[in-house]
């Protein structure tokens, strides 16, 4: 463990004190998947093939954190500086559409261009998930709320680190407390993992329902791999269709307009 590391981990409350958290039996390794070779993945496995977490105790940051309101948790996020990303950051990026959505998509974080308008999604893979929620009658900022697990871009674009994601890992939590979606899709492996605390393929997650904290979550491709794997689109329309069809079985268990969840302001749109 390096000291720039160190020093990271104690201004999270985090060092030197980390527990493990065990993986059910039933989960698969990701070793199968060829898809994403992703940097993340790799250094959980080689770590210790389980997602770390921080002992609830020492946890101040995320207590303080799960306090705070809409302007508190942008302003946040706003002057975060606690993990290395901040260092070469443009903007961040903190989310963007319906604060009180019912469909609530996650990805891995910042490219690019995200980096420089301080929005998910605005690239090519932005344009394809458009594309994506149009083909289930939905639209950016219209009962859609999108982010990501870190806040700040990856430089070059490579995925998160795990001690990167853990640190912004309140940041996504308190959004998905303030939001309460009803269902949560999880775009890629790194959201996948990050938001299950598991290390499984994307293939062995999808067409099923997880939970993240009592909230339904599918897992489908990153729009970003979509683009340089045409074939898997069909499978990504597939887990649409799931969605669409889970979401329908979600608002009839509880109501079309569910109960406590609404407070009149659906399809309100407000820029992250
Ligand atoms: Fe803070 Fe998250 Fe940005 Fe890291 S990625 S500096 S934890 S906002």
């Amino acid at each position: 463990m390096t000291r720039r590391r160190d020093e990271m981990l104690k201004e999270m409350g985090l060092w030197p004190r980390w527990r493990q958290r065990e993986l059910p039996p039933s989960i698969e390794t990701a070793a199968s998947e060829p898809e994403q070779p992703l940097t993340a993945a790799s250094d959980m496995r080689t770590a210790s093939s389980a997602v770390r977490v921080p002992p609830a105790e020492t946890d101040d940051r995320r207590t303080h954190i799960m306090r705070m309101d809409w302007p508190a948790l942008k302003a946040c996020v706003a002057e975060c500086t606690v993990c290395p990303l901040h260092e070469k950051r443009n903007k961040t990026v903190f989310g963007v559409g319906d604060e009180n959505a019912d469909w609530l998509f996650v990805g891995e974080g910042p490219g690019a261009d995200e980096d420089a308008h301080g929005e998910p999604f605005v690239g090519q893979a932005g344009k394809l998930l458009d594309n994506m929620l149009a083909a289930i009658g939905l639209k950016r900022g219209r009962n859609v709320y999108i982010a990501n697990v870190v806040k700040c871009r990856p430089p070059g674009n490579r995925n998160p680190a795990p001690e990167e994601a853990l640190a912004c890992e309140p940041h996504l939590q308190r959004q998905i407390e303030l939001i309460r979606p009803r269902l949560i899709v999880a775009l890629g492996r790194v959201a996948a993992m990050n938001l299950l605390a598991r290390d499984a393929s994307i293939a062995s997650l999808r067409g099923r329902l997880h939970q993240y904290r009592g909230i339904p979550l599918l897992v489908t491709y990153h729009p970003a791999y979509l683009l340089r794997s045409l074939p898997d689109k069909a499978k990504a329309w597939a887990d649409l269709c799931f969605a669409v069809d889970a979401m329908k079985d979600l608002k009839g268990k509880s109501g079309n307009e569910g109960p406590e969840k609404k407070n009149g302001n659906e399809g309100n749109s407000t820029n992250s």
